[in-house]
């Protein structure tokens, strides 16, 4: 069977030709006569993938020297908690902006370790819009400040950031990573989960900027306290060789490309295929505000349940998968990460007119 288009929100569809090379190296990696699986996280071939894929991946985002890149496991929901673990350590206080269940889960894993100021929400009309910011309901004491810089569930997406001034900006990047270029020097902290845009599930990115390195708060676990992972360079335990390798093969994949601002290019073009069509659709609609739409996850609607039912199965029967939406948006969501060809979207689009022309 062939591949399918694969629209997954996460994890999500991979570079065939990363799939390819990892199959190709599968059993005996370079020189080393084994697999990347089976090697010591201590081996100088395990140091040049971890090491080069920290390399990559900085030239990628342009990250300033003065940010540390960890490679952690736990997944973005790990960074909920250790976000405040290591930075509510001033006023224990911090702002978080509820623009989805991601943002919801984190602010309420923070309350846990202080007090959680809610500056603004998008709940009351199912987080189809980024609030619009007052800087003066912002916490000039907070520890930090933090946002969903894309929200996969909804779609939608900020185009502009919040000016916190000296509070330090932490944002969660899972399915926004690569996909356009982010100024990371306007960030105290950064984190993603690998398997939206970078790579398989298993392995958390952390950016964070090497000030805020200060240990975790007492009785913190070792394992969750951004000192320790810094100090010994993401090697204080068995870091997830075989996920940051996979990472490694597509941070290079991306750069070949042209990095992200060629991808970016790429990324604008896909959406607006999507974007351009459902705008025009007396079938289909697009759920989020335009304003604030997401270039990686488009949620969108027929008029009736059974029409939402009956175009995922048929689009399946077609070989374009995993366009359910989320339980609490329903219908159809689209994620066009990097890794979806624009002739994947141009496709999807044409079944799309196809199903319009026969049901409505
Ligand atoms: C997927 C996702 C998460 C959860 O990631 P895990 O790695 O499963 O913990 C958190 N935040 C955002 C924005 C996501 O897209």
């Amino acid at each position: 069977m062939a591949r399918v288009y694969n629209f997954s929100a996460g994890p999500s569809m991979l570079p065939e030709d990363v799939l390819k090379r990892a199959a190709a190296e599968m059993t005996e990696y370079g020189s080393a006569g084994m697999s990347v699986m089976e090697m010591s996280h201590r081996s100088p071939a395990f140091e040049e993938i971890i090491q080069g894929a920290e390399a990559t991946l900085r030239e990628l985002m342009h990250i300033p020297d003065n940010y540390k890149v960890l490679f952690l496991q736990g997944g973005a929901s790990s960074q909920f908690a250790m976000v405040p673990l290591n930075l509510m350590k001033g006023s224990k206080k911090a702002d978080f902006v509820i623009t989805g269940q991601w943002a919801k889960k984190a602010a309420s894993e923070a309350e846990k370790f202080g007090t959680v100021n809610r500056v603004a929400s998008s709940a009351d009309k199912t987080f189809s819009y980024i609030p619009k910011l007052d800087p003066a309901t912002f916490d000039k004491e907070a520890d930090f400040f933090h946002i969903t810089l894309n929200n996969t569930i909804y779609g939608t997406r900020y185009t502009t950031l919040p000016d916190t001034g000296n509070v330090p900006l932490v944002a969660d990047i899972s399915s926004i990573v690569l996909s356009e270029p982010i100024d990371v020097s306007k960030f105290g902290l950064l984190y993603a989960g690998a398997q939206k845009n970078m790579g398989p599930a298993g392995v958390t990115v952390v950016i964070i900027r090497e000030d805020l390195i200060t240990g975790a708060i007492e009785g913190t676990p070792t394992m969750f306290d951004y000192k320790i992972h810094a100090d010994n360079g993401s090697m204080y335990n068995t870091p997830p060789t075989y996920a940051i390798y996979i990472c490694k093969l597509v941070f290079e994949w991306l750069k070949n490309l042209g990095g992200v601002e060629a991808m970016y290019e790429i990324n604008k073009k896909k959406a607006a295929i999507l974007y351009d069509f459902l705008d025009q659709s007396k079938l289909f609609t697009g759920t989020v505000v335009p304003e604030d739409r997401s270039l990686m996850n488009v949620p969108f609607v027929c008029p009736t349940e059974e029409l939402n039912a009956q175009f995922i199965k048929e689009a399946k029967a077609a070989g374009f998968v995993n366009l359910k939406g989320h339980r609490t948006v329903g219908g159809m969501r689209a994620s066009i990460y990097n890794a979806m060809p624009v002739e994947g979207v141009e496709k999807l689009v044409a079944f799309m007119r196809d199903f319009e022309a026969k049901n409505s």
